[in-house]
């Protein structure tokens, strides 16, 4: 298994799950080196990659630092370090939300949307907060997941993207299907002079969502887990994922307590 994020490799998130999926399959870590949070589907063609390998937080984990994009770092992984050994590719556990539009520039969906290319089942995990973010559940519930496709109850070719709320493993509400919501605030442009030229500064701004019943981001401002695919929404597919929520949710809870 395959697990990568878009917050660099020594981001917490990501040895959290690495922790919990070392338990069902053996893992090697491919990731960036830095953070890389909304670069989105985004691979260097113009410049070459250089790979690291780290020494993990985490006892017999193959480690590679990528100086490139969460893309770029799967690309490496699938096709060059862990050729024909990976089933599947997990990247996160992202700190912020990864919700409705801001899917189309998230480093962590783009990371994930690189494995669904090579044809593996790819998740992208987030946690709906930048600070003091609550792992656990996101790391309890990876394996879950891992087990529905190992146990082919979803089927190979789906990319998933997984938000939790920031919230204690007993405080989640629920799991249920999202389709994404539609974020209304522009980002802001800010001016500045930096001695010599004038340079503009991309800000995202706070976000104003319609969190319309059924939409992912209501999900999460519910206290619920939100499941978005993002391959295909055939309407089958959605029935499967709906039919898996609550026996995933009922699993979720009763996971084995942190050691
Ligand atoms: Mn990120």
């Amino acid at each position: 298994m395959l697990v990568t994020n878009d917050d660099g490799v020594r981001a917490p998130g990501l040895w959290a799950l690495v922790k919990s999926l070392q338990t069902v399959a053996e893992v090697v870590v491919v990731a960036p080196d830095r953070e890389q949070s909304g670069v989105g589907t985004s691979i260097s063609l113009h410049n070459p990659l250089r790979i690291v390998p780290v020494d993990a937080p985490v006892t017999g984990v193959e480690t590679y630092a990528v100086e490139g994009t969460p893309g770029d770092a799967v690309i490496l992984a699938l096709g060059h370090l862990a050729k024909d050994g990976v089933d599947m590719v997990v990247a996160g556990i992202n700190q912020g939300a990864n919700l409705g539009n801001d899917v189309y520039i998230s480093g962590t969906v783009g990371a994930a949307c690189q494995g669904w290319f090579y044809g593996l089942p790819s998740v992208a995990l987030s946690v709906g907060a930048l600070h003091n973010v609550k792992f656990e559940a996101a790391a309890k519930l990876a394996p879950l997941l891992a087990g529905l496709f190992a146990r082919g109850k979803l089927p190979r070719n789906l990319l998933l993207n997984v938000t939790l709320p920031n919230v204690s493993l007993y405080d989640i509400q629920g799991i249920e299907v999202g389709r994404l919501a539609r974020r209304t605030y522009a980002d802001v442009v800010e001016e500045g002079w930096d001695g010599k030229r004038k340079y503009y500064w991309v800000v995202r701004g706070n976000a104003e969502w319609k969190d319309d019943p059924g939409t992912d981001v209501r999900a999460v401002r519910m206290g619920r887990v939100s499941l978005t695919p993002l391959s295909s929404s055939n309407p089958q597919l959605l029935a499967t994922l709906r039919r898996l929520c609550f026996p995933l949710y009922s699993e979720l809870l009763t996971a084995r307590p942190e050691e």
